[in-house]
């Protein structure tokens, strides 16, 4: 994305242009090819780049051997989808310092690259942080990395968004 359409979308939700930098966020940079991986359970349409949509096939596979069923509830997503949810929370009434702590700010959210995946489980499909306590998440705790998934935002990590257990990042 050219960096003159960025600081406007930036500017126009009330951040400065070098908030990103400024907290020292990563930019990332939006997928070129998506693949279809499936459905959430609210029936949207999910996707990955192809690399992570292979190895995220793969890791459910190896789940579900063991009974344990993991579902996406979330995955690339652009940087104006992510400027639109973050318009929607303002517009319901929330500051921006306190939605800066859940969601990033447009073109530094690692879903515009396809490689994140905010994963759920049947009973527990909502990005809580009680999603913790379920046996999907311990699984991924124990297996993910072997798939080459990482859980991006531990509790107090130092980017400063929530602690997300739900949300994992393709890094091979
Ligand atoms: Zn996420």
């Amino acid at each position: 994305m050219d960096s003159e359409v960025l600081f406007h979308i930036l500017q126009d939700l009330g951040l400065p242009e070098d908030y990103g930098e400024k907290r020292g966020l990563p930019f990332y940079e939006e997928a070129k090819i998506l693949v279809k991986i499936g459905l959430n359970p609210y029936g949207k349409t999910i996707y990955l780049e192809p690399d992570t949509a292979k190895a995220w096939k793969k890791m459910k596979k190896a789940a579900l051997d063991e009974n344990i069923e993991l579902l996406p509830l979330s995955g690339f997503r652009s940087i104006h989808t992510q400027a639109a949810i973050i318009r929607m929370k303002l517009e319901a009434g929330r500051t921006l310092d306190d939605i800066m702590t859940a969601n990033a700010p447009p073109g530094y959210s690692q879903h515009h690259t396809g490689r994140a995946l905010d994963i759920c489980t049947p009973g527990f499909i909502v990005p809580e942080k009680a999603f913790d306590q379920t046996p999907a998440f311990q699984w991924l705790t124990i297996r993910a990395q072997e798939f080459g998934f990482i859980m991006s935002y531990p509790e107090r990590n130092s980017e400063g968004f929530i602690y997300e257990p739900w949300h994992w990042y393709f890094v091979l």
